[in-house]
């Protein structure tokens, strides 16, 4: 293929927005969720994230490794929370298609795909339409997403490559970015034509089933990879979906993107749908209940147990303040560690000082459903402004923002107090505060998976703990409205 302006070399631009939005989760997302990574153009870009692994310092290496010049538009992102307000929807989505380089030769848009805005409950497909309606037909796109995107058909009309992520805790986020520009690369390049297409397995599963490296989500993801060899297959995007959406298309999709042959990716695609089905039974999670899962953490010799409270999740929208496994913890006769968002609390801590005596109601003060406030009594340890980098395998050098923390001790608890929602995400959560795990027999992550590359190296034994929580594994909890049914396991 001959090259446009021979000497020139191929430009890409790069823009995106994650948000992962929980329809069930307290309160709504504003614009203010987002300015703190609010970056726009070149300089800001690369300064913020050259040298990361996350999507943004894979698509800054792989240009720069295949002689791409990158120009940055706009790109923000947020934690995890929920449904994302029409004016910061509106700001961003228009933003994004604003700051499009003009003379540019294909685009990466950077997307978690299970955002959800109170006009746009397809938020990803809203923008990329706009992108679209920018860039024009046959331009093209390439699009990174998580592995928990409810994708829709019309992100994948709109879209040429999708790439997702292949693993969960989410460790190659960066390598997903680089695969995607270099197939981009090479279909700007005319050395492929994409050709992509989405299936939908009709389940609904919890995050809590999709860990990638054990069990039923391995088999799928080895199934994907092993189709991934056969000639002609560019990509496919496992994506577990994110059922904590109540939107049309959620659940479990896989997107098959092959060199030209539709009917390739028509086989691939209704092998995993039907190996999915198959395994459909396995992908329902067990779990015990607060009393009983602080009580067989006692009862095992070596610790530290994981309790995992994933209905808590902060990593899927929740608020980080549940109080149900506290009482059962402060009555333990062994160590634990918890860490609660209560920007109150901290305060309060702040203004008595480290030695100090404390004692207040902590945590459950979002809604009904995460429990309520539980008083406590200890001594500060520490207090500390709650940033920290990231040192762990889990986008290794992204800021982290605890905001104002304390430890309190509050006899076999220690609890962390924050500002912030934070997810535990890497170790700097708590080494950041001077906590190791080997110290405590239990702790608790409000986290579905992601926890493991903060903890799983520590970890002796877990348990699932089925607590009320808008992150909850149990999918019967939730009253869906939106949801295209029937699915799996809600309808038999
Ligand atoms: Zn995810």
């Amino acid at each position: 293929m001959v090259e446009r302006g021979n000497h020139r070399p191929k430009s890409i631009g790069v823009i995106g927005v994650v948000h992962e939005t929980n329809t069930f989760a307290p309160g709504t997302t504003g614009l203010d969720a987002f300015r703190s990574s609010w970056v726009v153009g070149k300089e800001a870009f690369v300064d913020r994230y050259a040298g990361t692994k996350t999507s943004m310092g894979g698509v800054i290496d792989a240009a720069a490794e295949l002689g791409l010049e990158l120009r940055p538009g706009f790109y923000t992102q947020a934690t995890p929370s929920g449904m994302v307000e029409d004016e910061a929807f509106e700001r961003i989505a228009d933003g994004l298609a604003d700051s499009i380089a003009a003379d540019i030769d294909g685009l990466v848009v950077i997307l978690h795909g299970a955002m959800v805005a109170q006009s746009y409950p397809d938020a990803e497909g809203e923008i990329l339409r706009r992108v679209r309606a920018k860039v024009g037909d046959g331009f093209p796109v390439a699009v990174t997403l998580d592995l928990h995107a409810n994708i829709s058909p019309e992100m994948v009309e709109r879209s040429d490559l999708i790439v997702a992520y292949d693993t969960y805790p989410h460790i190659d986020i960066y390598e997903r970015a680089v695969e995607a520009t270099h197939l981009l690369h090479d279909y700007l390049h005319g050395r492929i034509k994409p050709v992509q297409k989405l299936f939908h397995t009709r389940m609904l599963v919890a995050p809590q089933a999709m860990l990638t490296d054990s069990g039923v989500m391995k088999e799928m993801m080895d199934l994907a990879f092993a189709l991934e060899k056969e000639d002609g297959v560019l990509n496919i995007s496992v994506a577990g979906g994110f059922p904590y959406s109540d939107v049309e298309d959620a659940g479990m999709t896989f997107v098959v993107t092959v060199d030209g042959d539709p009917a390739l990716a028509d086989r691939c695609g209704e092998r995993l749908v039907a190996a999915a089905w198959e395994r459909r039974e396995r992908f329902v999670v067990k779990q015990a209940g607060a009393a009983e899962a602080v009580e067989l953490a006692v009862r095992r010799a070596e610790g530290p147990v994981i309790l995992i409270e994933s209905s808590d999740n902060v990593g899927g929208g929740s608020p980080a303040d549940a109080t149900h496994l506290l009482p059962h913890l402060l009555a333990a006769p062994k160590k634990s560690l918890i860490v609660i968002c209560d920007p109150e609390a901290v305060r309060l801590a702040a203004k008595l000082g480290v030695g100090a005596r404390f004692s207040c109601a902590i945590g459950g003060k979002s809604d009904g459903l995460h429990g309520s406030p539980v008083p406590v009594e200890g001594n500060i340890r520490t207090l500390f402004d709650g940033e920290y980098r990231h040192v762990g395998a889990y986008m290794t050098g992204q800021y982290a923002r605890m905001g104002l923390t304390a430890v309190v001790e509050c006899g076999n608890v220690t609890v962390i107090l924050t500002e912030e929602r934070v997810a535990p995400w890497d170790p700097g959560h708590y080494r950041s505060v001077g906590l190791y795990p080997e110290q405590f027999h239990m702790i608790v992550v409000k986290a579905a998976i992601a926890w493991r590359t903060a903890y799983g190296d520590a970890a002796k034994h877990t348990i699932e703990v089925d607590t009320p929580g808008c992150c909850t594994a149990n999918l019967h909890r939730f009253r869906y409205e939106a949801l295209r049914r029937p699915i799996y396991p809600l309808d038999r």
